[in-house]
């Protein structure tokens, strides 16, 4: 089962990716965490996307598919993977169908709105060791500033500064709307209400799973 994971830059994806992970055991991709990572580690990749991200726009459709392909072809992912950030464009939604056309699919787009959207954003701390989403208007960490589950250091993303949501929310827009009426048309798209806490969609997140799950096994669909 593909998991893919829409709705806006401060919807809830990341942390909703993670309880699906943890339940369903698809084990959550998100290209925003990769690029982080790349960036932290000074690879060229990383340096290439770091102006990129700080501006609030999206690396390229090649760099990110790429990405994902490296990854979801790795053992850990067979059974099934949920993919949080990608695809953001029509084409690395194409080029995700190809890559890989044989997984049941599901579309969850948490939705939510946009004057709540930039409040969480600006409110939202990151572990920079396991990156680990907090935010304190919902999900303050136990101990100011510490991750409580590594214990690492949490710091605030540059790409949550307000100017730069707005860019984000603007691109999110203009490139990954679009891709609502494309995975309308395929009928594997449920929309998900995300203006409760994070006990609440995951509920309603997880009614619209096991529906899919089971009905994949029916099918004899590899879940
Ligand atoms: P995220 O953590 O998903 O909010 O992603 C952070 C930033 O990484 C985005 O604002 C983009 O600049 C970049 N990024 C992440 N995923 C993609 C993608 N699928 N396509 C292009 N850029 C991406």
């Amino acid at each position: 089962m593909r998991v893919i994971l829409l709705g806006p830059p401060g919807s809830g994806k990341g942390t909703q990716g993670d309880l699906i992970a943890e339940k369903y055991g698809f084990p959550k991709i998100s290209t925003g965490d990769l690029l982080r990572e790349s960036i932290q580690k000074k690879t060229p990749l990383g340096k290439e996307a770091e102006a990129v991200i700080k501006r609030g726009e999206l690396v390229s459709d090649d760099i990110v598919i790429r990405m994902v392909r490296e990854t979801i072809f790795n053992g850990a992912h067979r059974k099934g993977y949920t993919l949080d950030g990608f695809p953001r464009t029509l084409s690395q939604a194409k080029s995700l169908d190809e890559m890989d056309s044989r997984s049941p699919e599901i579309v969850l787009d948490i939705r939510l709105d946009e004057s709540i959207l930039i409040k969480r954003l600006s409110a939202r701390w990151i572990c920079s060791n396991c990156q680990s989403i907090y935010n304190l208007l919902i999900r303050r960490p136990k101990k100011e500033k510490v991750c409580d589950i590594c214990g690492g250091e949490l710091i605030q993303r540059k790409d949550d500064r307000q100017e730069v949501i707005k860019e984000r929310l603007k691109v999110y827009h203009d490139q990954t709307e679009p891709l609502l009426d494309y995975y309308q048309q395929k009928s594997v798209y449920h929309r998900i209400n995300g203006q409760g806490n994070v006990a609440a969609v995951f509920h309603e997140i997880s009614s619209v799973l096991d529906e899919a799950v089971a009905s994949s096994g029916k099918t004899g669909a590899d879940a």
